[in-house]
């Protein structure tokens, strides 16, 4: 198999056969013409399938090292689509720091409809285990987690948690690491989720979400879901996720020098109380993150000391920096969580310390970076 560097500009896509266009075309149509009835090339309409979207989903399912890619709308589409897969009375673990569109998912679209759901700490794989019941069918691990980049060992925790229990699916969420940096297919996930408006799109230019298995059951099952709910991408998103992940190697080598720089700079700020990154020595997790992850990627979160309020000015202050949720395009972003993205784990155990600021670090100059958290610290003290 080709280098992952090769994959993401190449799997999946030829030159065009009809025109030998370099690029995928953006084949904006909803249906297609069939010589009879029932002879067709494959295409019948655009929700079951289009070509853009194909080539997409073969992109992704390369370089997850899966074999097969599904597309959808957005990243919560595509979880939607996984929990889906489950039936009432069914269970499911869930590491206990995660995004809260996927806590809001679970607990108030999901749990109404008799799935059960446990969060857990999984620091700890033997203890995170423990909590496994008979019914459990799904465990869902997002690592790094959002917003405060811990770290689950895939490997550990898939091969225990299917250990005689051959029904119990682990899915990651996968969306900080991206494939560039972790393959949890190849640490024993039978699952890998994707919000593709992050990392893989880059660009802060559209919303999409992507599973990658192995499996061809579970293939069957999403598929079939897929085509169902109806939740798919259309063309010109799969088009603009094809160009983004050509260059998604060397910008995350990027995002990860910048990040690590901006983990240290912080590191030193007498006003900053803890810093989370697992690039950091500091990080508990330092070992894991190098034996999983290639590089510690792009996200950094961290704390002042001066709480809540200084943390709501210190993100207004920034000036390259733009006050925004969402993550992983070449610009750089900062949040609090607690008031922005996790608002709706607030009322929950879950809920994020009011004083966390979350950097999502761009492409931009690292110096400039810097410089502008160091003004934004002294315009907001
Ligand atoms: C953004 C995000 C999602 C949801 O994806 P959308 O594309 O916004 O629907 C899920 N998980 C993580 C880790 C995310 O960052």
């Amino acid at each position: 198999m080709a280098e992952f560097e090769t994959l993401v500009i190449h799997a999946g896509q030829e030159p065009d056969p009809s025109t030998g266009a370099i690029m995928t075309p953006i084949y904006q149509t909803s249906t297609y013409r069939q010589e009879g009835v029932g002879r067709h090339r494959g295409y019948e309409y655009s929700r079951t399938g289009n070509p853009t979207r194909t080539a997409l989903e073969r992109c992704l399912a390369a370089l997850d090292d899966g074999s097969h890619g599904l597309a959808f709308a957005s990243g919560m589409a595509a979880i939607d689509a996984i929990v889906h897969m489950l039936l009432p009375g069914d269970h499911v673990l869930a590491v206990n720091d995660l995004y809260g569109g996927t806590y809001r998912l679970f607990e108030y679209v999901y749990a109404k409809l008799g799935i059960t759901f446990t969060y857990s700490a999984a620091e700890n794989p033997a203890e995170f285990l423990a909590n496994l019941r008979p019914e459990t069918r799904l465990v869902w691990l997002e690592t790094p987690s959002n917003p405060l980049l811990r770290l689950c060992d895939i490997a550990a925790i898939s091969e225990l948690s299917k250990r005689g229990r051959p029904g119990v699916m682990v899915a990651v969420d996968n969306t900080f690491a991206t494939p560039y940096l972790q393959r949890p297919l190849q640490l024993g996930a039978d699952l890998v989720h994707h919000s593709t408006t992050k990392y893989l799109g880059g660009h802060s230019d559209l919303v999409g979400g992507a599973v990658i298995t192995r499996d061809e059951r579970i293939a069957g099952q999403l598929r079939f879901l897929q085509n169902s709910i109806g939740a798919v991408p259309g063309p010109l998103d799969c088009f603009l996720v094809l160009r983004g992940l050509k260059t998604l190697s060397v910008r995350m080598d990027r995002h990860s020098q910048n990040a690590l720089r901006i983990a240290e700079h912080l590191q030193e700020m007498k006003v900053v109380a803890s810093v989370f990154y697992p690039g950091l020595p500091s990080h508990p997790q330092y070992e894991l993150a190098r034996r999983q992850m290639r590089q510690p990627g792009g996200m950094v979160s961290f704390a002042l000391h001066a709480g809540a309020e200084a943390a709501i000015r210190f993100a207004e202050a920034t000036r390259i920096f733009s006050l925004a949720e969402s993550l992983g395009g070449v610009e750089s972003l900062i949040e609090v969580p607690a008031a922005m993205t996790h608002a709706s784990t607030s009322e929950s155990p879950m809920a994020v310390d009011p004083g966390l600021i979350r950097l999502s670090v761009g492409l931009e100059s690292v110096d400039d970076l810097i410089a502008d958290l160091d003004q934004a610290l002294v315009a907001s003290a």
